[in-house]
């Protein structure tokens, strides 16, 4: 491992990483930060959680001069984001000088302009709200030296690609261009090469589908009894735990429940205005609150290091969502556990993921002998589509558990496994997360 004062920063930046109790640079730092401080552009992949904030943070701090106009610029898919790595830039950069300001959607433009005005060199920002910014001139992108791209993949499914072309055809051709994302499909590797000059590309960890470090388990139940089951995961905690829903009115209701149960809960969901996310945020990250209830809003990227808990409440509607949501645990080499709650009606969604997992995952149905019980689909009239087919045999019959799947002899195996063809499944509900990166979330309003 190498110290960060080895790695040809200025004295003042590391001061700033001193103060954070930083000593030795994690992988992908070591590997980017001198390649951007020589000038040359970067394509970096590595694990959630692996520091790729500092990595690119690190060198910007680092060429950036004060007082001489805008010339940092990072552009992340979320606002919880965008704040994120403004905070820990402006810890960073403590010594610099160097004044950030974050831009993103939701928050008056005035308290924008306002920073905007008294001067900064490095912004921060969502993409739609740099654009406004750029379209009424309070932000200006000719002095920009280095520009970074954070969570492109998340960018690209969020369909910002547009809005990412905008903004850099505004940008001088001279440039020093990093790209980030926890994972590289093809799209993101074109992205690069779209708007990269021969960069140097480091994937450190070509398999982010490994959720490595993380425990985790799954428990096929009914929906109306995840409740019950998330009071029992949560109640022994002391850490803080993250509960995900698939939408947001799961969300509130979730937070309501738990509030009920007279947890400390706080809720992100995207119809929440900015500054009660905020609040949320702030109350979960300073440790006032100990439960998070999100939709994937609050997936990517955030990093709050004592999460000990991840739990999927509902699965998510697409494999990569899932990878980003337990990665809110086991941060920076700490040890987490993710538990994903499967609906009778998702056992199809989650096969698809499943076979993801490069990982043991733990059946928690067997460890706490908790049987299911799908109802017969010979006898189900209403909606023989989902249960019937008798096309593939489940993968919950693997592990010999006894009578030959969970279910009591006549359960779902009649049927010859619940899981749906699971072919089918894949063409009518999952969108291609490799592919065309577009909207690969579904329905994104429901967040
Ligand atoms: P990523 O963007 O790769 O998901 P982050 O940049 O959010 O990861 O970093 C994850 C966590 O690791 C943060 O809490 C950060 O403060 C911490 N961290 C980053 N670099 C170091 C380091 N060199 N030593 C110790 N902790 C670090
Ligand atoms: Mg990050």
């Amino acid at each position: 491992m190498t110290k960060f004062k080895d790695l040809g920063l200025k004295e003042e930046v590391l001061r700033g990483i001193t103060d954070q109790g930083f000593e030795e640079a994690f992988e992908i730092q070591e590997a980017v930060i001198p390649v951007l401080l020589s000038g040359r552009d970067v394509v970096g992949q590595a694990h959630t959680g692996s520091g790729k904030t500092a990595a690119f943070a690190l060198s910007m701090l680092n060429d950036i001069t004060p007082k001489q106009g805008i010339q940092g610029l990072i552009m992340a898919p979320t606002r919880e984001l965008a704040m994120q790595i403004s905070t820990e830039i402006k810890k960073m950069g403590k010594h610099t000088g160097i004044r950030i300001a974050t831009v993103y959607g939701g928050q008056g433009m005035g308290v924008q302009l306002d920073a905007l005005h008294r001067g900064v060199e490095i912004i921060v920002a969502t993409p739609g709200r740099l654009i406004d910014h750029l379209k009424r001139g309070s932000i200006e992108l000719g002095d920009v030296t280095h520009i970074v791209l954070d969570e492109a993949d998340t960018m690209l499914d969020m369909g910002f690609v547009d809005d990412i072309q905008f903004i850099l055809d505004l940008s001088p051709e001279d440039r020093v261009m990093s790209l980030f994302s926890a994972t590289m499909p093809t799209a993101i590797l074109r992205l690069g090469e779209d708007y990269l000059h021969n960069p140097k590309q480091f994937l450190l960890d070509a398999d982010d589908l490994s959720g490595e470090g993380i425990d985790q388990s799954f428990l096929v139940i009914k929906d109306r009894d995840k409740f019950k089951y998330l009071l029992d995961f949560i109640k022994p905690l002391k850490g803080q735990s993250i509960v995900f829903c698939s939408t947001k009115y799961r969300t509130r209701d979730v937070a309501k429940y738990l509030h009920q149960e007279k947890y400390n809960a706080v809720a992100i969901e995207g119809d929440m205005s900015q500054s009660r996310r905020e609040q949320s945020m702030a109350k979960f990250r300073n440790g006032k609150a100990d439960i998070l209830v999100a939709t994937d809003v609050a997936s990517r990227g955030i990093d709050v290091p004592r999460v000990e808990l991840v739990v999927n409440y509902d699965v998510p509607n697409q494999e990569m969502a899932y990878f980003h949501r337990i990665g809110r645990t086991a941060r920076a080499g700490t040890e987490g556990r993710a538990i994903t709650f499967v609906s009778y009606s998702s056992v199809g969604d989650w096969n698809i993921i499943k076979r993801q997992i490069k990982v043991p995952l733990r059946d928690l149905n067997q460890e706490m002998n908790i049987e299911i019980s799908i109802p017969d689909p010979l006898k189900r009239q209403s909606s023989p589509r989902r249960y019937g087919g008798g096309g593939s045999r489940s993968n919950y019959s693997r592990g010999g558990s006894r009578g030959g799947g969970y279910g009591r002899g006549g359960g779902y195996g009649r049927g010859g496994g619940y899981g749906r063809n699971s072919r089918d499944d894949r063409g009518s509900k999952r969108r291609d997360s490799g592919g065309d990166g577009k909207n690969s979330y579904g329905g994104r309003s429901r967040w």
